[in-house]
């Protein structure tokens, strides 16, 4: 309730970002107050842990660039790794790569191969779900790597673009819907 209080509280709406037609969900205002971002990162959290508490996920996975910032203190707040997903020829190593579509044309993300272990349960972490490309992508990287993607947990779900006709049976903790 506080987390889904202070995104609404704190959000910005950027009109006519980054194009004509598009408005933002500017967060950085949250990330920018250490309550609010507490409560933000303990609520994200909350997804990789059962009813009693206990961890039940063995990595957290963020997508370049905002769901760094917010995957990584998920992993610390749980007590496991965090695994980067990146835009493509971002990453050092032997990589799997997804290719997707975004409105315009197509992005590649990608992942370590040995980022993941063969039957390791994943969380996403990201800011905004909006057409759910990115985590559909993710998700087909976490199972490339051998890995099984146990959900996402994510700030906000733009519901108006239909993400969930894009990441189906996938199960999608939201802290605010709009
Ligand atoms: P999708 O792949 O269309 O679901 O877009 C989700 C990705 O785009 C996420 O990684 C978000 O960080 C980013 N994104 C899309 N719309 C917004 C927005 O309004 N605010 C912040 N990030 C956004």
């Amino acid at each position: 309730r506080t987390a889904q209080e202070a995104l609404e509280r704190l959000t910005v709406d950027v009109p006519d970002w980054p194009e004509k037609g598009v408005t933002f969900k500017d967060i950085t205002p949250v990330l920018a107050d250490h309550h609010a971002f507490s409560a933000i990162i303990t609520a994200l959290a909350a997804a990789g842990r059962d009813d009693h508490g206990n961890v039940v996920v063995d990595k957290v996975v963020g997508m370049e660039a905002r769901g760094f910032i917010l995957a990584a203190p998920v992993a610390l707040a749980l007590g496991i790794g965090f695994v980067p997903v990146r835009k493509a020829g971002k990453l050092p190593r032997e990589a799997h790569a997804v290719s997707y579509s975004l409105e315009y044309g197509e992005a590649i993300l990608e992942v370590h191969r040995d980022a993941i272990g063969a039957g390791e349960r994943v969380l996403m972490v990201d800011d905004v779900l909006a057409t759910g490309g990115t985590v559909e992508a993710t998700r087909q990287l976490i199972e490339a790597c051998g890995g099984v993607a146990t959900g996402a947990s994510v700030l906000m779900e733009l519901s108006f673009l239909d993400p969930r006709a894009v990441t189906g049976a996938l199960p999608i903790s939201t802290l605010l819907t709009v």
